[in-house]
């Protein structure tokens, strides 16, 4: 399998590169507007072709490059149906399928953070990439977009824990530096959600946490509501035209 873990330093987001060295088809998870061209080059270069990019959920933080993409390489968006965006090509259920070549990843529904949030799971189980539902030792907040700090204690006992300890979970964010975890790291030491951690005490920490919204939520929630297309109205910068 070819992989990339890509970064933007403005959001803290990663987006990840996943292709079939065979068939050379390749998907983008959580791909940033404004890191459109650097991902178009990477594509190119290694002589790719991007059939998906997909949406770990509707993010606050920044606008997904997933319209972008579209226009630029023609592939195609993937989000879950739960996530109430319009302008999908695929709206995906737990348990369904992407292809990629001779490979796929699994998607899993891990709602919580948001109502939305999908983990996206590599079918030998390696990998995991887990959007914001759970963090390296932290996960995402649920004080915004249907966010219920049960639902998401549930998700991840429930859905990524159950996976492999050896498997190599891959975060939405890092802001610490880190890159990536393992399923049996978080279990002992997430100061949230480890095994020793009972549920009311994980419910009763996240209704407190008393964090300011995102600076770019008024921006980023409604252009990702409709997978990162602008409004025709706004003035684009020029090198983004399609
Ligand atoms: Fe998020």
């Amino acid at each position: 399998m070819i992989f990339r873990q890509l970064f933007d330093p403005q959001s803290s987001t990663y987006t990840y590169l996943l292709a079939d060295p065979a068939s050379r088809d390749a998907l983008l998870i959580d791909p940033v507007f404004e890191q459109a061209r650097r991902d178009v080059a990477l594509i190119e270069e290694l002589g790719l072709k991007l059939r998906w990019t997909l949406e770990t959920h509707v993010h606050a933080d920044h606008v997904t490059g997933a319209w972008m993409l579209k226009e630029k390489l023609g592939s195609r968006i993937a989000i879950s149906g739960a996530s109430g965006a319009q302008g999908a090509d695929r709206y995906l259920k737990d348990g369904e399928r992407v292809e990629l070549g001779r490979r796929h990843v699994e998607a899993r529904a891990t709602p919580g953070h948001t109502s939305g949030c999908m983990t996206f799971v590599l079918d030998d189980r390696s990998m995991a990439f887990t959007g914001d539902a759970l963090l390296i030792r932290g996960c995402g907040r649920t004080d915004f977009q249907q966010g219920d700090p049960q639902t998401l204690f549930r998700s991840v006992r429930g859905r990524i824990f159950s996976l492999p300890e050896s498997c190599t979970l891959f975060p939405g964010h890092d802001y610490r530096g880190l890159t990536a975890t393992s399923v049996a790291e978080e279990k002992l030491y997430n100061p949230r959600l480890a095994e020793s951690i009972l549920e009311q005490d994980f419910v009763g920490y996240m209704q407190h946490l008393g964090l300011p919204h995102p600076k770019q939520m008024e921006l980023a929630v409604p252009a990702n509501l409709k997978c990162g297309r602008p409004e025709k109205t706004t003035t684009q910068n020029p090198d983004w035209a399609p």
